[in-house]
């Protein structure tokens, strides 16, 4: 069993409430909002963090952004908006080392921090 938290939730060997899944990318909830909607999404295959992407990523990255525009479509917030941010290494606040797109929405973000 890999040690990878968001691999086993990708083999659905971790339980987790998954929102959004395709062929490339699945998200799911994360397990401590930090926003009233708060949805992690993830490429199936495991890539450390966005400081080890390959140009050969670039699809499934843009994958992801795909997949972040229909959750918002249909979550209804495509008008209202949504934040999608990408956390990467120690200091920008990277935890779990399987790359990750955070969505949050349902209250005004700030600038970032
Ligand atoms: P990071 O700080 O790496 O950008 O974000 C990791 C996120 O993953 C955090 O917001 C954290 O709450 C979430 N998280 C960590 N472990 C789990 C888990 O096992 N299940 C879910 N659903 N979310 C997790
Ligand atoms: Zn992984």
């Amino acid at each position: 069993m890999t040690d990878c938290v968001f691999c086993r939730i990708v083999a659905r060997e971790s339980p987790a409430d998954i929102e959004y899944e395709d062929d490339a990318v699945v998200a799911f909830r994360d397990i401590y909002p930090k926003a009233p909607v708060h949805v992690l999404i993830v490429p199936k295959r495991h890539i450390a963090s966005l400081a080890e992407l390959a140009a050969g990523d670039a699809e499934l990255m843009g994958r992801c952004l795909l997949a972040a525009r229909a959750i918002g479509e249909a979550k209804g917030l495509a008008e209202r908006g949504y934040r999608v941010t990408v956390n990467t290494g120690p200091e920008g606040g990277q935890v779990v080392y399987h790359v990750h797109f955070h969505f949050t929405a349902g209250r005004r973000a700030g600038s970032p921090r």
